[in-house]
């Protein structure tokens, strides 16, 4: 039914005025246009068409971990519909049915936090935490608590706020300057380790190194620390035993606000749990979320806090400033949290973090075989069905890979109708990294379809 004249005239009018997301425009451009722009058409379950009527798997949820229950969820649809139809909008400071059901159950699978604070982006949600902070220092220490750390590899979000906290140059480069007070602590890749430690010593090596960075700075002027639970363009990196606990020790010891993003890992990307933070024990004071709250079927994103948190903004009524100071007009949408709250039934009612960590787990021992027969292949990591396999010239040495040989094997598996990801280019030699999540819902068949285009892929480009 798609596939009519009409597409070309799509394609057309795609070219000549859609400004597409971070992707050079060039080869599809000018007079002589060397390529036709990707359009998709349509989707159903992990699959999804194109305007050529080229069928996909999608291996990365929608292109960057989003679409988590998959595509044509007609339950989530109806859900959207109807509640636009009896009320779309009303300004954030108002209440709405959606924005307290979601809430109350949202919050019963986040043990230890209570507040929810609507917004429409991961970079959103990022900004509404690093503001709260702000202005707890304001209200609480003087405005001198005020430093918020992030770590290197790290990326929460595309405004100049949110690129302050990025620890991802390539996502930065030219975008300066940035806004003062947010402060860089190192990495914690055991692949890559920085320290000859390995294993529980090195996790607590690199949350000591955050240790060192708090000392330097000054304790009384660091407000909080920001963190992924599994770090995503970064590189799938997944923090080793002892990494969480002592960054939480730390945490308490210098009364510093623990902020986890979940833009990725949240809502069920990692299996088991409802989000990355729950495998490692940790009680954040923040925790912000976004692409697979709604899988995609509306926007929406979230603030999530502690009552703490909260109570310093709600507990002195006579001081006229004493709330939040902030809006978001799109935070007072309601078909965002219709569509969240049907997409967490659906979570539940499938027992997709189940599927999740048995799916995650296949797919891992899957990417290990692959490893043995590919020599390129110099890490496979993740969690969940959040994967990543870091590919090397050298085994040793671990050179990355030329950039170009990445792109190569994204491209070659499209080709096969396979869609993967490969991680940032940011730091040198960092985008070297093929990245895989498909849907929650994903099979043992989808995942065979994925390891095989890998498989003839890399064995295309590296022989
Ligand atoms: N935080 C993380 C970990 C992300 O990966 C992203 C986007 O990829 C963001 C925040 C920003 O989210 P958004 O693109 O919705 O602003």
């Amino acid at each position: 039914k798609f596939l009519d004249n009409d597409i070309e005239k799509v394609v057309d009018a795609d070219r000549a005025h859609v400004w597409h997301h971070l992707i050079q425009h060039a080869p599809w451009t000018g007079p002589d246009p060397k390529a036709d722009p990707r359009i998709i058409v349509e989707g159903k379950g992990m699959r999804v068409w194109d305007q050529k009527g080229k069928e996909h798997l999608d291996a990365v949820s929608g292109g960057v971990w989003t679409v988590n229950v998959g595509y044509g969820r007609e339950e989530i649809a109806n859900a959207v519909r109807d509640q636009l139809i009896q009320l779309p909008y009303f300004a954030g400071s108002t209440g709405s049915i959606p924005g307290a059901m979601f809430s109350e159950k949202l919050i019963s699978k986040m043990p230890g936090l209570s507040r929810v604070y609507f917004t429409n982006s991961g970079s959103e949600a990022n900004e509404k935490a690093f503001k709260m902070v702000r202005q707890i220092a304001h209200k609480r220490y003087g405005g001198k608590k005020h430093k918020i750390l992030y770590r290197e590899r790290d990326y929460h979000g595309t405004t100049i706020g949110a690129l302050s906290a990025g620890g991802q140059d390539e996502r930065n480069a030219q975008y300066g300057p940035f806004a003062p007070g947010f402060v860089r602590v190192p990495h914690c890749l055991e692949y890559r380790a920085q320290w000859d430690l390995s294993g529980e010593e090195y996790g607590k090596r690199a949350a000591d190194a955050i240790e060192e960075v708090i000392l330097a700075e000054g304790p009384d002027t660091v407000g909080a620390l920001c963190l992924e639970p599994v770090t995503a363009g970064g590189g799938v990196i997944c923090p080793p035993e002892g990494y969480w606990p002592r960054v939480q020790e730390i945490c308490r010891k210098y009364d510093i606000l623990l902020h986890i993003d979940e833009v990725v890992c949240g809502v069920g990307r990692t299996g088991t749990h409802w989000f990355g933070y729950q495998h490692y024990g940790v009680e954040p004071d923040f925790v912000t979320m976004a692409k697979g709250v709604a899988s995609g079927y509306a926007a929406i994103a979230c603030c999530v806090t502690n009552e703490r948190v909260f109570e310093m903004f709600s507990d002195d009524a006579d001081d006229p400033m004493n709330y939040f100071r902030d809006i978001s007009t799109f935070g007072g949408c309601t078909a965002g949290p219709a569509a969240a709250l049907a997409n967490m039934e659906i979570i539940e009612r499938e027992g997709l973090l189940e599927n999740t960590t048995r799916m995650g787990d296949y797919m891992l021992d899957q990417l290990h075989a692959l490893m043995d027969k590919h020599e390129v292949i110099g890490d496979v990591r993740g969690k969940g069905l959040f994967l990543g396999a870091e590919l090397v010239s050298d085994r040793t040495s671990k050179e990355p890979v030329a950039e170009k040989a990445v792109g190569a094997v994204v491209a070659d598996c499209n080709a096969q109708g396979v869609i993967i990801g490969a991680t940032n280019r940011s730091l040198p030699g960092f985008n070297n990294t093929l990245c895989y999540s498909p849907a929650l819902i994903a099979t043992k068949d989808d995942i065979d379809e994925i390891i095989t285009a890998t498989d003839n892929a890399l064995t295309k480009v590296f022989g």
